[in-house]
């Protein structure tokens, strides 16, 4: 079984796995990533060597687990994973990295996450594929080196300046992930209907799709919820109208922003006066982990235009005084 998990992790809905994409030609969207991944998976094949290490960047939910998953399956490679904030020991590392075999794909989630004392193991390891190790404590301390096999390091952050520059050096092939487009929401909420056997209208696809944040975890995640409220409304199919009732019901508006998206924007808009305000003052406000707010909810809400990050804090745009159904401040920065 290529697919064994070192690491058990909880990865939320059953449904992520359910309806997770196995081939690269399955896989919706990130056209450029796919493209590239694609040429190099060829390449290393062909020339029968382990491809180049693979740094995912992006936000939650996007498809970096997913692909590289793929990307074991495609080269042919065992896939074993685990992440960062597991890894406690350097030992733990080295422990995983000695039962790697030729090419093998090993997955690190959250490698921002990496104590320093096992960033050290890992440096020589991407670049050498030997282990340095320091056995025993004291004047009789030793170093031995081991070699390890030739192996590919895919590792996925949500926060690429978190990590240190010597790390992202290492990688040879950095894939940004971008947010999904609601055309490519749309095929993915129709394969998840087929693959769970929700009857599906192309206007309920489409209204899932418009709300799911860019992200195909959400839409997951909301097509599962939608077919509850399609049953109890005694409806075959989910259309725009069960769709809507249901995603009004869980807190999704109509541009797809939760209730913690909304909770953000209104905290800036009544108590800072649209901004600008410092990250930490909106985290305090709001009761909730600064690195939530800057992985979850701000890169969306700038990406569509609702929030600018600036020199001097976070800045609320028009748009989102609109949204939000209160008067457009007159400010010259705004
Ligand atoms: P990440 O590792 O970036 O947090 P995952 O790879 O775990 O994201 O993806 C979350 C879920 O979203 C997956 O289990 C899968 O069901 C779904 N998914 C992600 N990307 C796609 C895609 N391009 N097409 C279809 N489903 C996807």
């Amino acid at each position: 079984d290529n697919q064994r998990i070192v690491t058990p992790q909880i990865r939320g809905d059953e449904i992520d796995t359910t309806m997770r994409p196995q081939a690269l030609d399955e896989f919706v969207g990130q056209a450029q990533a796919r493209a590239n991944l694609k040429i190099f998976i060829e390449a290393a094949k062909a020339r029968g060597e382990a491809l180049d290490h693979v740094l995912f960047v992006g936000p939650p939910g996007l498809g970096k687990t997913t692909l590289a998953q793929i990307m074991a399956r495609e080269l042919g490679v065992n896939f074993r994973a685990t992440s960062g904030p597991v890894i406690a020991k350097a030992g733990d590392l080295a422990a995983l990295l000695t039962n790697l075999e030729e090419r093998d794909v090993l997955f690190i989630d959250e490698i921002h996450r990496l104590s320093p004392a096992v960033e050290e193991v890992l440096y020589p390891a991407m670049e050498d594929f030997q282990l340095d190790l320091i056995i025993g404590e004291g004047p009789a301390a030793r170093s031995v080196k081991i070699d390890l096999a030739k192996f590919t390091l895919v590792a996925a952050t949500t926060r690429l300046g978190l990590l240190t520059t010597p790390l992202r050096d290492r990688f040879g092939i950095p894939v940004r992930l971008e947010f999904y487009t609601v055309e490519e929401l749309e095929l993915i909420v129709n394969r998840g209907a087929r693959i769970l056997g929700i009857g599906m209208a192309p206007d309920g696809a489409r209204e899932i799709a418009k709300r799911s944040r860019g992200t195909p975890r959400i839409a997951g995640r909301l097509l599962r919820r939608v077919r509850d409220f399609a049953v109890v409304a005694g409806k075959q199919a989910v259309d725009r109208e069960v769709a809507d009732r249901a995603l009004s019901q869980l807190e999704v508006d109509g541009a797809g922003l939760d209730s913690l998206d909304r909770r953000y924007l209104t905290q800036i808009a009544l108590n800072f006066g649209g901004g600008p305000v410092g990250i930490e003052t909106i985290a305090a406000a709001l009761s909730e982990p600064r690195d939530a707010i800057e992985e979850i909810v701000e890169p969306y809400l700038i990406q569509n235009g609702f929030l600018q990050r600036t020199p001097r804090g976070r800045l609320l745009t028009a748009l989102a005084f609109r949204h939000l159904g209160l008067a457009v401040p007159q400010r010259p920065d705004v």
